[in-house]
């Protein structure tokens, strides 16, 4: 069985000198595919290392919303940048956020940022990978505004309602789903992706967020490096530093909820409880499902410059 996880975060400073140990787990599971998508500028250069360092990763840059505020007077030029030097990489993460982190943003910048990214991706035929939290209404004014996308769009850990899946896919988007889909009631959820036509599904992890909460038993969790964040505020790293943590305490996987604390980070190979838990929703088998969103994130991250290369 092969995996494509449409959308996590191995650059995280949180687990950037695990990411090798984590890559490999994942990879001796069946994910053969990581889009890792930077969210400011200050990572996308972590996000690039790591793509020439694994063939695995895609890349993705972009200006999440939850830091517009801080961006430097040359970011969208900085971007443009990025992806004209690196051909394989899409866009993103970009998108809105009205959620208890996001309103103390300010929405309007949030909407300009948006608005230059997603332009930035259709003039470039790439798919762009959009967060979006408590805004789906405004996200769709300015995806009707900007699209259609045909190139598509990815709509991560996707949690809007079963009514609006029609009109998102309309204009190009794809679903994707992570462990965040199991904070939803089941039968909201269940209503919601029997919407989704079947070949706009994904499967990703957001790793390091996003910790499913369903098969505990069978889970990895990764410690957060807490230390590591701070050293690597405003320096440079290059991947081959990145191998020097000690694969003993990378990754673990833990019997019971009890020893679940606060720092347990979700990890890449957790893609398997998701296949599990939308399966299970969708009641088709795991083996199909697995196969059905792997053709659907080949076919997405075929554009021109991509690793990936359609069957
Ligand atoms: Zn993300």
């Amino acid at each position: 069985m092969k995996l494509f996880d449409a959308h996590c975060h191995l650059q995280d400073p949180r687990i950037l000198s695990k990411a090798p140990t984590l890559i490999k787990t994942a990879q001796d599971s069946g994910v053969v595919r990581f889009a890792v998508n930077g969210i400011h500028e200050q990572d996308w250069h972590l996000v690039k290392d790591m793509a020439q360092a694994y063939p695995s990763v895609i890349p993705s840059f972009g200006l999440h919303p939850w830091y517009v505020a801080e961006r430097s007077p040359n970011w969208f030029k900085t971007l443009r940048e990025y992806l004209d030097s690196t051909p394989s990489a899409a866009v993103g993460e970009i998108g809105l956020d009205k959620g208890s982190h996001g309103r103390n943003i300010d929405f309007s910048e949030q909407v300009d940022v948006l608005q230059q990214q997603l332009e930035l991706a259709k003039g470039l035929h790439k798919p762009a990978s959009i967060h979006c939290v408590r805004a789906f209404g405004d996200l769709l004014e300015l995806m009707k505004s900007v699209g259609p996308f045909p190139a598509g769009v990815i709509l991560h850990s996707f949690l809007g309602s079963a009514e609006m899946v029609p009109e998102f896919s309309k204009l190009g988007a794809y679903f994707s789903f992570s462990g965040f889909l199991m904070s939803l009631k089941a039968n909201k959820a269940k209503k919601m992706l029997k919407m989704v036509p079947s070949d706009r599904i994904l499967l990703e992890t957001d790793a390091p967020d996003a910790l499913p909460t369903s098969n505990l038993d069978s889970l990895f969790f990764v410690e957060g490096d807490t230390s590591l964040a701070q050293e690597l505020h405003g320096q440079r790293t290059t991947s081959s530093s990145t191998s020097a943590s000690s694969p003993s305490n990378s990754s673990r996987v833990v019997t019971g909820a009890s020893k679940l604390s606060k720092e347990t980070l979700n990890h890449p190979a957790n893609i398997h409880s998701v296949l599990d838990y939308v399966a299970s929703m969708l009641e088709i088998t795991k083996e199909e499902l697995a196969e059905l969103s792997y053709q659907n994130a080949v076919h997405l991250f075929s554009y021109e410059g991509s690793k990936v290369h359609q069957q």
